[in-house]
């Protein structure tokens, strides 16, 4: 029988009439002969809720005890969507993430999933019962529960689809599938029919939070097709897979969207003492602290000293700064911070071999005044850093600018 992987989103589990059309839509999918396992997210905001009722009761709440916190979230999620089941006479059992086998290690708040023992999801597949499982959790050698970190149900279930060998996993959120940008800043963005994998993958690790990135490598490792689609509707939404159409070869589009992250901070080094080891001494701390470093700038060094730049996450900044300090002092330096920044990226795998990209870029930013902080290029993106309160802005002009509006796609 067809196994298919079903995720509801936050906002598409948000309250109780959202739980039943959900059961609803699960009950047609049911009934049409799919052995269906259902990850839901927590209801609405309740993870931001949680998080932010745990600093009301600590100023440095444990990573482990939030962890413990936040899973219930996906917990109230999934049990309630049961009941809705049964109240309908679906046969549907709820598990938590550990409950459904999957195992976890690394850090408490970032955990990665190092094996799913599916036997118990297939045993109640094939009793023909629904299986509803938590989203964003695991259970770690230690027997903790553990989060995969912000929007990791969208991993939760394509690992599942993996473990499970699905014919496909299915991403139920609140738009009707990627677009060529937030289609909440820019309303005539396109739908994206298909797109690839690296493509997609790009995207989410440039900020698009439809996906989570972590589970669009997944799907690409592991052959998951993955549906993106809206649970409000029945539109047909965005396959993320290779498009191997033979007819457009070439001349497929060059393009696949603009992406915007507005949780950027900058910290600056400057006049440090450069040589053999500096840009290590600056980073292996940082590396050491678990700080994940994203755009890196050098300048020219002048009788032998320099100016270098990097990009943490908000949320990292304070602790950035810290550790940038003491190498900034002990490379006779100073340091310097900016909090409020954010990035825009235009992504494509057509931007192979096809110079101009970034040129055109800065030529569109410039013609509307939004100061450039930084710039990193690959083969398949251009992403350029400036102030925070520019960045939607930017995202609409770079819209128009590639032309992505007039695209038919
Ligand atoms: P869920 O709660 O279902 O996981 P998210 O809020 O994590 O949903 O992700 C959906 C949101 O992603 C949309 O509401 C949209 O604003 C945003 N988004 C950002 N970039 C894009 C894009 N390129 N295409 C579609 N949605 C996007
Ligand atoms: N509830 C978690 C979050 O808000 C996980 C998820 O929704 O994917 O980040
Ligand atoms: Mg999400």
């Amino acid at each position: 029988m067809e196994i298919v992987v079903q995720k509801y989103g936050g906002s598409s589990v948000a309250t109780a009439e959202h739980i039943k059309a959900v059961a609803e839509r699960v009950k047609k999918n049911h009934e049409s002969g799919l052995s269906l396992v259902v990850v839901v997210s927590a209801m609405g905001k309740t993870t931001d809720r949680l998080l932010a009722l745990a600093r009301e009761v600590a100023r440095d709440p444990s990573p482990r005890e939030i962890d413990q916190l936040l899973s219930t979230g996906e917990r109230q999620s999934v049990a309630l969507l049961a009941m809705a089941l049964h109240d309908r006479g679906v046969a549907a059992t709820s598990l938590t993430g550990p409950q459904a086998g999957m195992k976890t290690e690394g850090r408490y708040g970032s955990g990665i999933i190092s094996e799913i023992q599916p036997e118990r999801m297939q045993q109640l597949l094939a009793e023909g019962q629904v299986v509803i499982v938590a989203g964003f959790q695991g259970m770690n050698a230690l027997g903790d529960v553990m989060t995969l970190g912000r929007g990791g149900s969208d991993t939760t279930a394509v690992a599942l689809a993996a473990a499970l060998g699905a014919d496909r996993c299915e991403i139920y959120t609140d738009v009707d599938g990627i677009y060529t940008a937030d289609p909440r800043i820019v309303p005539k963005a396109h739908r994206i029919s298909v797109i690839s994998p690296s493509e997609m993958a790009e995207m989410a690790w440039r900020g698009a939070k439809v996906m989570h990135p972590r589970a669009v490598e997944l799907g690409a490792l592991y052959d998951v097709e993955v549906h993106v689609r809206s649970s409000f509707n029945e539109n047909p939404g965005t396959i993320i897979k290779e498009d191997k159409a033979l007819e457009r070869l070439e001349t497929r589009e060059t393009l696949a969207g603009i992406v915007h992250d507005l949780n950027v901070s900058r910290i600056t080094l400057t006049g440090i003492r450069t040589g053999p080891g500096t840009m290590s001494r600056i980073f292996t701390p940082l590396a050491e602290a678990d700080i994940s470093v994203d755009v890196i700038v050098e300048s020219a060094p002048k009788e032998g000293s320099s100016d270098v730049a990097f990009t943490v996450s908000r949320a990292d900044f304070e602790r950035a700064r810290l550790l940038a300090g003491e190498a900034a002092k002990a490379l006779s330096g100073e340091v310097e911070g900016e909090e409020n920044l954010g990035k825009v990226s235009v992504v494509g795998t057509g931007m192979l071999n096809r110079p101009g990209y970034a040129a055109r870029m800065f030529d569109a930013l410039g013609g509307v005044g939004i100061p450039i902080r930084m710039v990193s290029t690959s083969e398949i993106q251009v992403t350029c850093v400036i102030p925070a309160e520019r960045v939607e802005e930017a995202v609409r002009r770079l819209h128009e600018d590639f032309e992505l509006e007039e695209r038919d796609v």
